[in-house]
């Protein structure tokens, strides 16, 4: 099945939510970037939540999600638009660890306690929204929650969860998030909270192959969801040889000539995708500048 995200209201519009299965999503990410099953972790709950987060957006807006912890895996960077496509990779993707406490893969140990989220959104125009707060826990979810209601005063609740299979594929992965509009009723806030409190964990929803709409309705109550739109997701990445021919370009004259006389061309490869791009020595020429 293909992943895909909800657009939900609940309560006469006072409640936003949107899930997600971003199964084959992170899939694809973890085979491009070669992740091990804690930094695969890690790196799926970003995509997860950063789809969501992209989807909220319009039209070609799009957004970049970075989670610069002080931890072994390095940043984390996610870019995702408003059409549910989204990219990422990791700064060290052979991050692998025993599982916590919990039973669950150590995810806060990956990426570190200290640190920034940060979210650059591109509204077109060169209109640019950005936002960073401090990691508060390390295992993504809460971060997120933290950044949404410090950073855009939304008051959230987010859930993002991996499932990775012992030869390190992935098993299952999803998320959701469920948002507070403003104007909401005391008693609106208090029956959210109490539900979301009483779901189980998303990772456990998700290992009982419970899709969006079933987690929804676990979250918002059976009934309450009125879902507005279903929008297919997919690991996409807009890479091409000629994007990577202007970088080459902005070099100059003097690099190209070094990389003509002492590599006898060049190898470039795409850090979202690690899609590798190969420049003869007559296409270097090529992209010299008078
Ligand atoms: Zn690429």
């Amino acid at each position: 099945m293909s992943d895909y995200l909800l657009k939900a209201t609940a309560f006469g519009g006072d409640v936003r939510a949107y899930a997600i299965n971003s199964t084959d999503t992170v899939e694809e990410a973890r085979t491009r970037q070669d992740t091990w099953a804690t930094a695969s972790a890690a790196l799926g709950r970003t995509l997860s939540i950063s789809t969501m987060l992209g989807a909220m957006l319009k039209g070609e807006d799009k957004l970049t999600v970075k989670v610069e912890g002080n931890g072994p895996m390095g940043a984390i960077i996610a870019d995702a638009n408003a059409k549910g496509e989204v990219r990422g990779y990791v700064g060290n993707p052979h991050v692998d660890f025993e599982s916590n406490a919990q039973g669950k893969l150590d995810v806060r140990r990956a990426v570190g306690t200290e640190g920034t989220l940060s979210i650059v959104k591109d509204l077109g125009l060169k209109n640019h929204f950005t936002g960073q707060v401090p990691i508060v826990s390390g295992e993504i979810s809460e971060d997120f929650t933290y950044y949404l209601a410090n950073s855009e005063q939304v008051p959230s609740a987010v859930g993002a969860g991996v499932l990775v299979n012992p030869d390190h594929s992935i098993l299952a992965a999803g998320g959701f998030i469920v948002q507070m509009m403003p104007g909401a009723s005391e008693e609106t806030i208090a029956q959210i909270e109490e539900k979301v409190a009483n779901v189980p964990p998303i990772s456990k929803l998700i290992q009982d192959g419970k899709q969006p709409e079933e987690i929804l309705e676990l979250l918002l109550g059976e009934g309450n969801v009125k879902v507005h739109e279903r929008l297919a997701v997919q690991f996409s990445c807009p890479c091409s040889k000629e994007r990577l021919k202007t970088a080459i370009q902005s070099l100059g004259n003097e690099e190209i000539d070094a990389m003509i006389r002492e590599d006898h061309g060049a190898t470039a490869s795409c850090h979202f995708c690690n899609e590798i791009y190969k420049f003869t020595i007559d296409e270097l020429r090529e992209l010299k500048t008078e």
